[in-house]
């Protein structure tokens, strides 16, 4: 009893002030990259819309929907793991963090997190998880910064529970875990774009390319669901050989004539 009774008064305490903070980050970074798409298709850069298909007003609304009860879980969810750290459960970091430090830690959980989302993505994947995990997603063909947090429940709780494992392991500086928080919401909107944001030549240059780019997504929705499963970084596909074999192809030929003056041909951005 006193369990659940401390379990209610710290979500008393966190639970609205949470839910807000998670539907905000949610909101601005799927508006942002919203906007900037729809600015974006106003100029050259309409022709890296990386799908001829157009998202519906049916896929908008399905997605925004599941996107405020993802929230909602991520809530739930974070009631106990606030309760772990008041009561000494999960570690909290104590003392100033030096910049160094800081690239660090926000290094490790962005690495640490890349590898939760591939292998947890790969499992939703087997006949026996997709259809109660993640089939949810996958409605969505054509992906827009909308789509980010389009999760059935168990896919959110999921997604959700990197976290206290994570703590449970490392206690982190608050400002990386904030950090770290905005990139990922980021990096999902701009992974959902539908419209490539990244510089020509990105997927195939020797160092950028262990970052994903918006094609890489968005081919696990529109082209193949048995490939590209990392989230920010390439380097577990390219291991495991789960890399679509016309990624680089693709990115090379969505990108190819904007954001040049000069509509070359994708072998120029190789020379370079
Ligand atoms: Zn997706
Ligand atoms: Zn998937």
């Amino acid at each position: 009893m006193n369990l659940l009774s401390d379990l209610l008064a710290t979500a008393r305490d966190v639970f609205v002030g949470s839910f807000l903070f998670d539907l905000a980050r949610y909101l601005i970074a799927a508006s942002l990259v919203a906007a900037l798409v729809r600015a974006l298709r106003q100029t050259s850069w309409a022709s890296r819309k990386i799908q001829r298909r157009e998202a519906s007003r049916s896929d908008f609304i399905r997605e925004v929907s599941a996107s405020v009860r993802t929230v909602l879980v991520y809530t739930v969810f974070a009631v106990p793991m606030v309760w772990a750290f008041q009561n000494g459960y999960l570690r909290e970091y104590q003392g100033a963090v030096t910049p160094p430090a800081f690239a660090g830690y926000l290094a490790a959980i962005l690495v640490a997190h890349d590898t939760w989302f591939y292998w947890t993505h790969r499992a939703m994947h087997h006949p026996r998880l997709f259809k109660s995990f993640h089939r949810f997603h996958h409605q969505t063909i054509t992906p827009t910064a909308w789509t980010a947090y389009s999760f059935a429940v168990p896919e959110a709780a999921m997604m959700f529970l990197f976290m206290p494992v994570w703590f449970s392991l490392v206690s982190t500086p608050i400002p990386v875990v904030f950090t770290f928080l905005a990139v990922m919401i980021l990096r999902n909107a701009m992974g959902h774009a539908g419209l490539e944001l990244h510089p020509r030549g990105w997927a195939s240059h020797p160092v950028l390319k262990w970052i994903t780019t918006t094609t890489h997504h968005d081919m696990h929705h529109g082209t193949s669901f048995n490939h590209n499963y990392g989230f920010y970084f390439s380097w577990w596909d390219k291991l495991m050989g789960t890399e679509h074999p016309e990624y680089v192809a693709t990115f090379d030929r969505v990108t190819q004539a904007a954001g040049s003056t000069l509509p070359g041909p994708a072998n120029a951005t190789k020379a370079a």
